[in-house]
C-alpha cells in the first residue's frame, strides 16, 4: 500500500498538473509537515491531500464499497486511516495551516472546487507578501 500511495495516484498527478497550470510552486509529501501532505506550500501555510475514495472510506460514494471478505479487517483499516487523516488535519490546522481535504472522485469528475480555492488562497498570500 505505501508503494502505491508514494509513487503519486492518478488524482494526484492530475491535481499537480492543474495546480502547476496555474502557477503554483508548491511542494510534494514535505516530511517537515504532519503525514506529509501530498501537496503544500509551507511559506503561505497552506496544504492538499487527494484522498484515494476506497483507502480513505469515503462516505456515500460509489468508489468506497467495503469489501465481502474480512469485513472486519477491511473496516478497521480505513478507520485507522481516517483517525490518521484527522490527527493530520488537526496538526496542520494548529499550525496554522489552511488544510484542503479533496477526494479521488472529485478530481476524476472534474470537480475542482477546492483546488481553485486552495489556488486563490496562494495568489492571495503571494499578493499580501
Ligand atoms: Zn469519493
Amino acid at each position: 500500500m505505501s508503494a502505491i500511495k508514494n509513487s503519486g495516484t492518478k488524482p494526484e498527478i492530475l491535481m499537480r498538473k492543474y495546480l502547476t497550470q496555474a502557477g503554483v510552486r508548491y511542494r510534494c509529501n514535505s516530511k517537515s509537515l504532519p503525514g506529509k501532505p501530498d501537496v503544500s506550500v509551507k511559506k503561505w501555510k497552506l496544504a492538499v491531500n487527494v484522498h484515494g475514495c476506497f483507502w480513505h472510506g469515503h462516505k456515500n460514494c460509489k468508489n468506497f464499497r467495503l469489501p465481502k471478505s474480512n469485513v472486519r479487517f477491511w473496516r478497521e483499516k480505513i478507520t485507522r486511516n481516517r483517525e490518521r487523516d484527522t490527527s493530520n488535519r488537526l496538526d496542520l490546522e494548529e499550525a496554522g495551516f489552511r488544510y484542503f481535504e479533496i477526494w479521488q472522485c472529485e478530481i476524476e469528475r472534474g470537480d475542482l472546487e477546492k483546488l481553485d480555492e486552495f489556488i486563490s488562497e496562494y495568489w492571495k498570500a503571494r499578493g499580501i507578501d
